[in-house]
């Protein structure tokens, strides 16, 4: 439908292609034989091209290695039932990475630019989509600064780019979990909610502090009291006390996670009772101590639902139920993985065929 940009095709005389292993694939090492580049000059974007995957260069003095003038998206591509390649939610990845654009003063980036990128690149390398059950093809647009220019201010060239990626199942066995009561991910005001490189460079030495006590990843606090809970690393988290969904509401500070709106349209389709809110950190320590915290689980692209088996706070460690019991994300979990591959009828609309 928005097919309408005219892309040049430059293809690869030498396909990786026997590299991909269904059965044993690493995450984020290997990607597909193409990718997709379109560049921002003078106001406007064009020259939009696909080229074999390969390094790019940029000058010493770029904006985005000085600076961090980056954001990006992340989203699946699967093979439905008759073998076809399609999308989940690429125009909600799409909006998402221009307001991450907006409140990094990149530009717009039109839609024909975004889709038309995603078709012809999928449609290119769409034998690089894996098909066994639990492995996808992960997707990464991203924007750059491409300005050479050691002064700070916002930048005037940009390039876009579309890598992709086979991936297996990301994580094979539930969490464990550190409640981060020093550090912070995201402050009111700041960047939290823009899908922006500082974010995750930023977080990386809290998360390595929390891995030499043996814990797998944090779950951020609020940056001003350390008091509600934010997210679990690089997704959004929820909780079931007493049957209910609980997970906290969207606010500048939390990435506004795709995957967490799928997961609640599907609850709510099925009568589960959602509370979207502030969620204290006492709270879910209570919980954990009277048995009531029935599961606790991020959602995000990359793992879908990656479970916790164990919370740590206040130098105690508060193991979850066994994964047997945890009957309704891994209901969900499930339900969304059957709407992504097509065995399930797609009655909210999310799937694309590229
Ligand atoms: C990408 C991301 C998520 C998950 O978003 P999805 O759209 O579900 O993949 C959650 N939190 C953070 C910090 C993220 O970067």
């Amino acid at each position: 439908m928005t097919d309408t940009i005219s892309v040049e095709i430059k293809k690869t005389d030498a396909s990786r292609i026997s590299e991909l292993d269904e059965n044993n694939i690493p995450f984020g090492k290997l990607y597909t034989d193409h990718m997709f580049i379109a560049d921002y000059k003078d106001e406007k974007w064009g020259n939009f091209r696909i080229v074999p995957y390969g390094d790019i260069n940029i000058s010493p003095a770029n904006q985005t290695l000085h600076y961090g003038v980056s954001i990006f998206e992340g989203m699946k591509a699967y093979k439905n039932t008759q073998g076809e390649p399609v999308l989940f939610r690429p125009l909600d990845n799409f909006k998402r990475m221009n307001e991450s654009a907006e409140r990094m003063c990149m530009p717009e980036l039109p839609e024909e630019v975004f889709m038309g990128g995603l078709s012809s690149l999928l449609n290119l390398d769409k034998d690089w989509i894996p098909s066994k059950e639990g492995t996808s093809l992960y997707v990464r647009p991203f924007m750059f600064s491409t300005e050479a220019y050691i002064g700070i201010k916002p930048s005037d060239e940009f390039s876009f780019m579309i890598i992709c990626g086979p991936v297996g199942a990301y994580y094979n066995r539930p969490v464990s979990v550190k409640i981060e009561t020093k550090y912070t991910r995201a402050i009111e005001g700041g960047t939290g909610a823009a899908k922006t490189a500082g974010n995750y460079a930023a977080s990386l030495y809290p998360a390595r502090l929390a891995q030499k006590m043996g814990y797998d990843q944090l779950i951020w606090t609020d940056g001003k009291e350390h008091k509600y809970i934010e997210e679990s690393g690089t997704m959004n988290i929820m909780f079931v006390i007493n049957g209910k969904l609980v997970t906290p509401k969207l606010t500048d500070t939390i990435l506004h996670g795709i995957t967490r709106y799928s997961v609640l349209d599907l609850a709510k389709d099925q009568g589960i009772e959602i509370e979207e809110r502030r969620v204290s950190v006492e709270e879910i320590i209570d919980a954990l101590k009277q048995g009531t915290l029935e599961d606790a689980f991020g959602v995000g692209t990359a793992a879908t639902v990656a479970h916790i088996a164990k919370i740590g706070y206040d130098g105690h460690d508060y193991e979850l139920p066994p994964m047997e019991t945890r009957t309704l994300s891994l209901g969900l979990k499930n339900r969304l993985e059957n709407v992504k591959t097509g065995k399930e009828a797609d009655k909210f609309g999310w799937i694309y065929k590229v």
